[in-house]
């Protein structure tokens, strides 16, 4: 497979991307790792025009802390962010999340933690080679009027299996887009669409270029379920987050459950998470009650297109959490 034609740009400031991206919008697209952007390309996915590319922008790279939380630049590397220290023992959830990607190669390679919240999302029906789709009708996504995951279906219903995205979103994790001249700040939670075909609240002429994480996710945890323990994309993750009450040490004040892999976005399932509010943090009852109500939950959000039966992946979310909640629970009482 090889990659179609395109025109290149490596802008050395932040400023240079953004006017690159006013002057290109929808024929441009930012190429940060690679990782995501390049495999769509060369299997005839998408065929931009203009790549503009991050490698020069270390700008956009960095981890720090200041009073309003942690600050990560849209272009660093996941293997940085793994051998953080800060990322380790302040939001626990995303250095395992970020563990988890793909492989080795992957997280110190290349891949960083902008591209891995905004790759696409993905099908089994879809991600294919333009031989193998050119076989059959085309889906939505492909510009037809069918969906092969969901019998009736007006829309893509493509997965999110971002394991950053899902850690992040536990953890209450906010976004900072600019555009030429402007700049905005959105909750991830709000910055997905209901279409898999374009999954995120994104202009054509905004790039992401920071990663805010709130104060106070040291009790968070993740987990995730794979074929394999590398190369391969989740069928089903979890991430969690528990906060404790000023007054009360041991008990659970506030609590985040969040579901990967099984819907266009990551679901945060708030019924759920309310299910723990005043539990103690050894109350493993508790923890399995709101881990089958996630079950419950997440199920109608998910279409059999990442691989294991629906019915397996379904179950396993009630798995996923408890252990996430268990693990988060771990690091709260010791
Ligand atoms: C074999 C294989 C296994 C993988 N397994 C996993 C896995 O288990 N879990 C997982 O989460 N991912 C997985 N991935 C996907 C991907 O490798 C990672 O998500 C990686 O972190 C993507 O980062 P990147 O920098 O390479 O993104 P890129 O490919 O450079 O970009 C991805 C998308 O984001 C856009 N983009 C990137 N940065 C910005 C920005 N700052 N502003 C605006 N748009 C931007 C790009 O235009 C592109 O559309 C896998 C990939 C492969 C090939
Ligand atoms: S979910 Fe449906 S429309 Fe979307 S890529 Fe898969 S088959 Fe196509």
């Amino acid at each position: 497979m090889r990659l179609p034609r395109f025109e290149y740009s490596g802008p050395n400031t932040l400023e240079k991307a953004l006017d690159l991206l006013a002057t290109h919008r929808e024929d441009a697209k930012i190429l940060a790792g690679g990782t995501d952007l390049l495999v769509r390309m060369k299997k005839g996915l998408l065929t931009p025009k203009f790549l503009i590319s991050l490698k020069a922008l270390n700008e956009l790279s960095y981890i720090k802390e200041d009073t309003d939380g942690i600050k990560i630049g849209a272009r660093t590397p996941l293997a940085d962010i793994i051998a953080s220290d800060l990322i380790q023992k302040k939001a626990p959830a995303l250095s395992e999340a970020c563990r988890k990607v793909g492989a080795v190669t992957i997280q110190h390679y290349r891949g960083t933690i902008g591209g891995n919240i905004l790759q696409d999302n993905r099908c089994f029906h879809y991600n294919q080679s333009d031989f193998h789709r050119s076989g059959r009708q085309a889906c939505h996504k492909d510009g037809g009027k069918i969906c092969y995951a969901r019998d009736v279906s007006d829309r893509c219903n493509s997965t999110c299996q971002s394991d950053g995205a899902t850690a992040l979103m536990a953890l209450g994790a906010k976004l900072v887009l600019a555009g030429k001249g402007h700049q905005r700040i959105v909750n991830l939670e709000n910055f997905y669409t209901t279409d898999g075909i374009a999954p995120f609240a994104l202009e054509a002429h905004e790039l992401l270029t920071q990663i805010l994480i709130p104060e106070g996710c040291d009790r968070s945890a993740y987990q995730r379920l794979a074929y394999r323990s590398a190369i391969d994309y989740p069928i089903v993750c979890a991430g969690v987050l528990l906060k404790a009450s000023d007054t009360q040490k041991d008990e659970i004040a506030d609590a985040r459950i969040v579901v990967g892999a099984m819907g266009r976005s990551p679901l945060f399932l708030a019924k759920a998470s309310s299910l723990l509010k005043g539990k103690k943090y050894r109350d493993l009852e508790a923890f399995r009650t709101a881990a089958k109500a996630a079950m419950d939950s997440a199920e109608p959000f998910a279409v059999h297109n990442v691989g294991a039966t629906l019915e397996y992946r379904c179950a396993m979310v009630s798995q996923m959490v408890f252990k996430a909640l268990e693990q988060a629970a771990c690091a709260a009482v010791g």
